[in-house]
């Protein structure tokens, strides 16, 4: 089995303890290659430090997530046009808006979201976008691009296929799928199939969103075959497929 993590903390603190062993884990599993979303400045040098110690396993993304658009929102947009010039940048993200925790920064939250598709698209590099109860602003925010120029996944998508519809009609977008697939109450799934399994990544969003059969524990890279193997009963499929054809989208989308 061959799987790629299009979405993984894995520089978070509650890795410190053990990465080496959840890399190996990882590589164990079948999982090659992760991609570490950006959060802000704050997370800037753990999410280095983590690529530096597995070059050949990690890949890195700037942005910063619109949950860390505070009143330092003008300095985290600073952070990121000083480095978004750097090389070996994977994608822009994660960005977006999130509209679950904290409504008062919107405004501001747009802003710094269409900056950084603005950066996305003059760079010509792949966004990752956290939608959260946002739909309608994000594809708002996205209908003032040519969509013909952006690309991305959305991250964590737990939308029905019309969503996805609508996602595809602003541009060149894949949806990441991750542990939310096997929880009992996740309808969306049954629509996956309408979505197609050629615009599906994998992601984990570790530490966060444990698949079941290990839900209340740290969610790692290595449990993404729990999330391939509901793909694979979904769409009628083994779960090989489902790793092999998600790791060439990923590829196509990112490498
Ligand atoms: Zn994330």
């Amino acid at each position: 089995m061959r799987i790629i993590d299009t979405h993984t903390h894995i520089y978070d603190a509650a890795f410190d303890a053990d990465r080496d062993a959840v890399v190996r884990r990882a590589r164990e599993a079948g999982v090659g290659q992760v991609l570490l979303p950006n959060e802000d400045s704050g997370s800037y040098a753990a999410m280095r430090a983590t690529q530096a110690a597995y070059p050949d396993f990690c890949r890195v993304m700037l942005g910063v997530h619109p949950t860390s658009v505070n009143e330092q929102w003008r300095r985290e947009m600073e952070f990121f046009d000083d480095h978004i010039g750097d090389p070996g940048w994977t994608a822009v993200g994660e960005i977006g808006l999130d509209l679950y925790w904290d409504k008062s920064f919107l405004p501001q939250q747009k802003q710094v979201f269409e900056h950084q598709l603005a950066a996305a698209v003059e760079k010509g590099l792949p966004v990752s976008i956290h939608s959260r109860e946002a739909f309608a602003e994000t594809i708002a925010s996205l209908r003032r691009f040519d969509a013909g120029r952006l690309r991305g996944v959305i991250h964590a998508f737990s939308g029905g296929a019309e969503q996805a519809r609508e996602y595809s009609r602003l541009g060149d977008f894949y949806f990441g799928i991750g542990g939310v697939s096997t929880y009992k109450n996740a309808r969306f799934v049954e629509q996956l199939p309408m979505v197609g399994l050629d615009r599906i990544v994998l992601e984990t969003d570790a530490p966060y969103l444990t698949p079941v059969p290990m839900r209340g524990h740290r969610n790692e890279p290595a449990y993404l075959v729990h999330v391939a193997g509901r793909l694979a009963q979904v769409f009628g499929l083994d779960a090989e497929t489902v790793a092999e054809t998600t790791s060439q989208n990923a590829e196509k989308l990112f490498f």
